[in-house]
Formats: structure tokens, sequence, C-alpha cells
């Protein structure tokens, strides 16, 4: 199941859903979704492209005025918990595995919107597939969901359609008389 969305700008962002035949098991997980900063020594390629789509902006002590902050909080649910191993949620979502910086894992500096640097760890990364963001070397956030609640909520979420607005025109000597009624979907 798949839903184009036609953002601001005119460029598309797509949501995708994939059934798989055999269900995902957890030891499985790590070996197609990372969430931590690829190491530049053995793929630096992979770092570079990575680096540049796929860590959220660092927000909340960062950079509090951040488009994603609302009522002093990242909307995005950034920075994540660090954890050794990738576990089981209850909402549906596995944590993944995503090491601190004491433990040794990896960190990357950033460029901020105000031009600042910051270095930041794997609290910071988005969820991603190795092979398709070196593939595409754009922004592609991959998650793997399990839980019914989850899969109907991402169901009901790309089938939502595209932003609406009503308009009506009016006659201008009949006021209040309601000619027609449009509806446009923006993007189509
Ligand atoms: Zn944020």
């Amino acid at each position: 199941m798949y839903y184009v969305e036609w953002q601001k700008r005119g460029l598309p962002h797509i949501h995708i859903l994939l059934w798989l035949k055999d269900k995902l098991k957890l030891n499985q997980i790590d070996n197609i979704i990372s969430a931590e900063i690829p190491d530049p020594s053995s793929d630096k390629k992979l770092h570079d492209i990575f680096v540049k789509n796929m860590m959220h902006r660092p927000c909340g002590p960062h950079n509090a005025h951040a488009s994603c902050m609302k009522n002093g909080k990242c909307s995005n649910k950034f920075p994540r918990k660090l954890q050794k191993e990738t576990i089981h949620n209850e909402n549906g979502y596995p944590q993944y595995r995503s090491i601190s910086p004491a433990d040794r894992g990896q960190t990357a500096t950033i460029k901020l919107r105000n031009g600042d640097y910051a270095t930041v760890g794997n609290s910071w990364v988005v969820p991603y597939s190795s092979v398709l963001t070196k593939l595409f070397n754009v922004h592609i956030n991959v998650e793997a969901c399990s839980s019914v609640r989850a899969i109907k909520y991402i169901c009901k979420y790309i089938n939502k359609g595209s932003d609406q607005a009503i308009f009506n025109f009016k006659n201008a000597e009949l006021e209040n008389t309601i000619d027609e009624v449009y509806i446009y979907q923006f993007g189509r």
C-alpha cells in the first residue's frame, strides 16, 4: 500500500506500507533497520549520505526554536533513548539498538539551521535502511511495525488524503447567497 503526498514546495512525499510474508523476528531487525550513525572508516559514502539525510536536526537544548518543538518538547520524540539491544515496545514499534557515545557509539557533527555546529550521537538518528539510504541518497525513514493497533493507525494515516480547503463564490448583489462551493485538494 502506498500514498503520495504533495508538500508545500511541490515535492512528493511517499508513505509505503509493506506486508512481509514471514513475520520479522527481533534478531532480524538489526540486519534491515539501523538507528545508529554508520562508521565512516568502514563505509565513508554511506556515512556522508546518512549525515546529510538521516539525522534529526538537533532541537531542544541545541535549538529551542526548532520547527519540531511543540510546548517545549520535540514533536518527533528526539532525542531518542539510547540502548544496547533492539527490544520490543508495547506500542508495536521496536526500540532499536542505539549505543551511547560512552559505549563507543559513533558521533557526527551537524550544522544547525542557525549556522552553528553540534556534535551529537545516536539519539538523533532517524531509523533507516543502509541499503535504501545509499541507493537513493534521500531521506527514507524505515520502521518495523508489528502490533494490530499500530498497523491500523498507519493504514488510516496513509489514507487520510490531501489537505483540503472549502471555499465559495458569492454574488455581490445577492448577499449571503452561496452560488457554488468548491473543494480544492492541494497538490492535485
Ligand atoms: Zn526535534
